[in-house]
C-alpha cells in the first residue's frame, strides 16, 4: 500500500471520539474498558460489537469485522475513503487539506529530521554534565530534580555559542533549519536555542520534534519553544503526554498545569496523569487529546486572578467535550505558589488534598457567574442567565446540556429567587412593646380620633386591643403625635437592625458571603432614621 501523508488522518483520530462516531449509528454500553452494542455488520440481537476508545479500534467477535474511525465510516455507509475523510472532517470542524502522496523526500526528509533532533538531544545531555551546564545544572538540581529524572526526561543544556551548527557541518542547511534548531542570520547559521535549559518536547511516537529551553540569566521570557515546523504544532502538543499516557489511561483522569516544570514534578511525585500546555495558552487540540482518552479531566491553576481568568477559559473550551460520564473539575493552588513548590515545601499530600478537593465544573461555573455579575439585581441576573445558557448551549451531548440546564434553573430558583426574597420581604418578628408605652398609646387613641386615623395601619400593626376603657392623657395633640411617630421610628429601626442581623446569620450559617449591597443599604436607613429620631426628641425637650 502506499504511503500517505497521515498527519490529516491522525488529526481527525485525535479530535473525533471513536465512541461518539459509533454511537451516531449503534447505541453503546460502557462495560469494564470498553464500549458494547449490537453489531451493525451482521445480524445480532445479543451485543458482541466491541469498541476500545483507547485504542482506537472496533471489533465484532461475532463476525470478526476490525477497523477504526475510517474503516467504521467507510463500511457502515458504504462510502469510499477520500468521502469518509470528508464526513470526518465536518464532524470534527475542520477543513479538508488536498490530498496527496507522500512522497520520497518527505519521507526522508522526515526520517532525517528525527535524527537530528535525537542526536542534538543527546549534545545537550552531554553539556549539562560538563563544565558550561554547570550553572544549568546547579538550577535544575535546585528545582528539585534527581539524576534519574534528568535522565528520563533527557534534559539537556544548550551552550552559548553555535554548538548545533558546528557540530552537524556536514548536513545540508535546509535539513538543519527544518527542525527550528538553526536559523541563518546575517553572519550565517546560527543556534535558535543558546544557553537555555533543554526540555525536549515528544510526538506521539515517542520522537523528539522539538525543544522547551528555559532562561538561566533571568531573562525574559522565561520559555522559548521551538517554532512551528512540519512535524511539531505548538497548539496540538502537550507536554508531558508521552510519559502521561498509560497512567491517564490507568488512573482514568488527566490533570492540566500550567508550567513544564510542574508537570514533570508532579509526575514524579504521585501525580503520573499530569500534563502541561506548551506556553500559556490552552487550546481545544489539547483537550481533544486528553478526551481521547477519557474525558475526566482536572485543570490545576494559580489561584490568583490570572488563574481564574485561565480557568474561565478551559471552562469554555471543555464544554464541547461534556458527556454525561465526564468528570471535569477545576483545583487551584493558592498563595501565588504553583504545584512545584506545593511539592517541596508542603509534600505529596499536601498536593493531593488540593487535587481532592477541585471543584467540579458545573459548580466552578455556577460560582464564577455568581461572583462576577450582580445576581441580586434584576439587570445583573439578566445578564448572569444570558452567559449560562451561552455556556451550557456550548455542550453537544443533547442529553447532558438539557441536565445541566435543570440544574441551574433549580439553583437560579433557589437561590436567586432567595436573594430576591431577602431584599424585599424580610422576614423578621419585632419585640413586643412595654407595658408603660402601651397605656400612652391606648390613652393617646382614646383622646385623639385625628390621630389614630393618621396613623391607624401602625397602630394596629402593634397588636393592642383597644377595647378597654382608659384614661385620657395630660399629652398635647402636638406631643402625643411625636410621641406615636418616634415610637413608629424606634420600631422601624428595630426591624432593620433585625434584618441585619438575619443578613449576616444567614451568610455565617451558609457560608457564603453576605450581600454587601443589601447591608449598606440597611445601615444607611439605620442611620438616617436615629437621625430622625434624634431631632424629633431634640424638639421634644424644648
Ligand atoms: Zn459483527
Amino acid at each position: 500500500m502506499a504511503k500517505y501523508d497521515n498527519s490529516f488522518t491522525d488529526e481527525l483520530r485525535q479530535r473525533l471520539s471513536l465512541v461518539d462516531v459509533i454511537s451516531r449509528r449503534v447505541p453503546l454500553v460502557k462495560k469494564g474498558q470498553n464500549y458494547w452494542g449490537c453489531c451493525p455488520f451482521h445480524n445480532e440481537k445479543t451485543p458482541s460489537f466491541s469498541v476500545n476508545e483507547e485504542k482506537g479500534f472496533y471489533h465484532c467477535f461475532g463476525c470478526g469485522e476490525h477497523g477504526d474511525i475510517i474503516s467504521f465510516t467507510m463500511k457502515s455507509q458504504n462510502i469510499n475513503f477520500v468521502d469518509a475523510i470528508k464526513e470526518l472532517a465536518d464532524m470534527a470542524g475542520i477543513k479538508m487539506p488536498e490530498y496527496k502522496q507522500k512522497s520520497k523526500e518527505q519521507i526522508e526528509a522526515e526520517e532525517n529530521y528525527i535524527q537530528i533532533t535525537e542526536k542534538a538531544t543527546q549534545i545537550y545531555q552531554d553539556l549539562l554534565y560538563q563544565d558550561s551546564g554547570k550553572i544549568a545544572l546547579e538550577y535544575i538540581k535546585k528545582r528539585g530534580f534527581t539524576d534519574e529524572m534528568i535522565k528520563k526526561y533527557r534534559i539537556g543544556y544548550a551552550p552559548k555559542n553555535n554548538i548545533i551548527s558546528a557540530r552537524f557541518n556536514n548536513i545540508k542547511i535546509d535539513k538543519l533549519t527544518s527542525t527550528g534548531l538553526v536559523r541563518i542570520g546575517d553572519y550565517g547559521p546560527y543556534d535558535f536555542f543558546r544557553d537555555k535549559l533543554m526540555f525536549p518536547i515528544y510526538n506521539a511516537h515517542n520522537q523528539i520534534v522539538a525543544f522547551s529551553g528555559r532562561s538561566l540569566d533571568g531573562s525574559e521570557p522565561k520559555y522559548i519553544n521551538t517554532t512551528d515546523t512540519e512535524l511539531f504544532h505548538k497548539k496540538q502538543t502537550i507536554f508531558g503526554f508521552n510519559f502521561a499516557r498509560d497512567a491517564i489511561h490507568k488512573n482514568n483522569r488527566s490533570i492540566i498545569v500550567e508550567g513544564q516544570i510542574d508537570a514533570i514534578q508532579m509526575q514524579c511525585h504521585g501525580f503520573p496523569e499530569t500534563v502541561a500546555p506548551l506556553g500559556t495558552a490552552l487550546t481545544e487540540d489539547h483537550i481533544a487529546i486528553l478526551c481521547k482518552s477519557n474525558r475526566n479531566i482536572i485543570f490545576c491553576f494559580d489561584g490568583d486572578n490570572a488563574g481564574q481568568k485561565a480557568a474561565i477559559r478551559a471552562c469554555t473550551l471543555v464544554l464541547p467535550f461534556l458527556r454525561e460520564n465526564s468528570d471535569v473539575k477545576f483545583a487551584f493552588v493558592t498563595g501565588g505558589k504553583d504545584p512545584d513548590e506545593i511539592l517541596k515545601n508542603h509534600g505529596v499530600a499536601a498536593m493531593k488534598k488540593i487535587i481532592d478537593n477541585a471543584v467540579p465544573l458545573i459548580d466552578f461555573l455556577w460560582e464564577s457567574v455568581n461572583k462576577n455579575y450582580l445576581v441580586n439585581t434584576p439587570g445583573g441576573r439578566t445578564s448572569a442567565e444570558k452567559y449560562l445558557k451561552d455556556c451550557v448551549s456550548k455542550i453537544t451531548d443533547k442529553i447532558f446540556q438539557n441536565e445541566i440546564n435543570e440544574e441551574y434553573n433549580s439553583r437560579k430558583f433557589n437561590q436567586w429567587h432567595k436573594w430576591k426574597k431577602q431584599e424585599y420581604k424580610p422576614e423578621v418578628k419585632l419585640p413586643d412593646i412595654d407595658e408603660m408605652t402601651v397605656n400612652v398609646i391606648k390613652q393617646i387613641v382614646q383622646t385623639y380620633p385625628e390621630i389614630t386615623e393618621k396613623y391607624l395601619d401602625f397602630l394596629t400593626s402593634l397588636n393592642i386591643s383597644f377595647d378597654d376603657e382608659v384614661n385620657k392623657t395630660d399629652l398635647s395633640l402636638e406631643n402625643a403625635e411625636k410621641f406615636v411617630i418616634s415610637l413608629k421610628l424606634q420600631r422601624y429601626i428595630n426591624k432593620l437592625e433585625q434584618e441585619r442581623q438575619e443578613l449576616l446569620k444567614k451568610s455565617l450559617d451558609n457560608g457564603e458571603k453576605y450581600n454587601q449591597e443589601i447591608l449598606e443599604d440597611i445601615n444607611k436607613k439605620i442611620e438616617e432614621s436615629n437621625t430622625k429620631l434624634e431631632l424629633l426628641l431634640d424638639m421634644n425637650d424644648k
